[in-house]
């Protein structure tokens, strides 16, 4: 079922999901299963999985020379996916993305995803590679998630690349898109990224997944002036206990997010980081009463792989 129909089923109740990624190469996916299987007493519609790309590593020959190699860490979320599905009886969300993909190998990925009863995508532009700094799609790739979203909406149509439209043909793709409370760091404004973002709802995506934030004052900002732009679509919070002391900088680095002082002061105070762990688990939970209260559609938490800490915010509120 499409993440919009459990949204509409759900009545007002507001419901529980998060995000994994897959093992790392050569790990065993009962890691990952195990990861899950904690979370499912609290009976997920969905959980979504993300997606990534290939890196640059450059590797010394004996002779001093270096070689640029491709490398994938994180392969296997179109498989993983119908894994978790299989395994769990759940629906899960694979996210796409645009970097590293030709729109031939969008269309290919699409009808794999639609032969394996996956009706629910996340579309996204992705990060540019490390080393090459800003976004380079590929030669016939899509530049923008709104082009990928585009595309999406095309096939629900029935009209693939190089066919003619022919409605027996037409898939039934559920859309999500990503949206950012703080702005994305590329954006030239918050008033730009929000006119950005009601173009990608205008091309066809269904629903808007935030980028994790940490204080609800933001969500509750941008939520209003997405409303007041237009957007009418649902906007799901995405949450992350804070789990380690590091975290105070790796966060901000990473996802261009501002920590609350009041968050930063009571971590910093930590001996280690079991206390540090307590105090993001603490954090999230009045996040989420009070996200629930608000009467958010969904809080969708960001696991990073670890899933005790959503495992006890979880345990108190659904
Ligand atoms: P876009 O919507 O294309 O926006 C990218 C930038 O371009 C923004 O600054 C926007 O304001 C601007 N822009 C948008 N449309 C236009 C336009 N038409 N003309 C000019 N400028 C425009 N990354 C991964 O690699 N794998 C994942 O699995 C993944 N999952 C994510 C899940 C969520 C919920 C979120 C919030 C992010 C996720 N990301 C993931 C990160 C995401 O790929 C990056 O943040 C990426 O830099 C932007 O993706 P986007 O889909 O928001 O891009």
């Amino acid at each position: 079922m499409k993440v919009t129909d459990h949204l509409a089923q759900a009545d007002g109740k507001t419901l529980f999901s998060f995000e994994v990624l897959p093992p790392k190469k050569g790990e065993d996916i009962h890691t990952l299963f195990s990861n899950i299987e904690p979370l499912m007493e609290f009976k997920p519609p969905f959980i979504d999985v993300t997606y990534h790309r290939e890196e640059y590593v450059y590797r010394q020959h004996p002779n001093g020379l270096l070689e640029k190699k491709t490398v994938r860490r994180r392969p296997g979320t179109v498989g993983i996916c119908a894994a978790i599905k299989n395994r769990f009886d759940v629906d899960t969300v694979p996210h796409l993305i645009c970097g590293g993909f030709t729109k031939e190998e969008t269309e290919n990925a699409l009808i794999d995803l639609h032969f394996l009863g996956i009706d629910s995508v996340l579309a996204l532009r992705g990060d540019p590679i490390k080393s090459d700094g800003v976004f380079k799609p590929e030669p016939d790739g899509h530049a923008y998630a709104c082009d990928l979203i585009g595309q999406l909406a095309d096939l629900n149509k029935g009209e693939y690349l190089d066919e003619a439209q022919d409605d027996t043909w037409a898939t039934d793709f559920c859309i999500g898109t990503a949206g950012y409370p703080e702005k994305h760091f590329e954006a030239p404004n918050s008033g730009a990224d929000i006119r950005y973002l009601k173009h990608k709802v205008d091309r066809g995506a269904d629903y808007i997944v935030t980028q994790m934030f940490f204080d609800n004052e933001q969500f509750f900002d941008y939520e209003r002036r997405c409303r007041e732009a237009g957007i009418t679509v649902p906007i799901i919070p995405g949450l992350k206990p804070l789990t380690t002391k590091a975290q105070l900088t790796m966060l901000p680095r990473t996802f261009f997010l501002n920590l609350p002082e009041a968050l930063v002061e009571a971590v910093s105070q930590c001996r280690d980081n079991e206390a540090a762990r307590a105090v993001g688990i603490e954090w999230c939970l009045n996040q989420s009463r009070e996200l629930m209260a608000h009467g958010v559609p969904c809080l969708h938490y960001y696991s990073m792989g670890k899933a005790e800490s959503i495992r006890k915010v979880a345990k108190e509120l659904f």
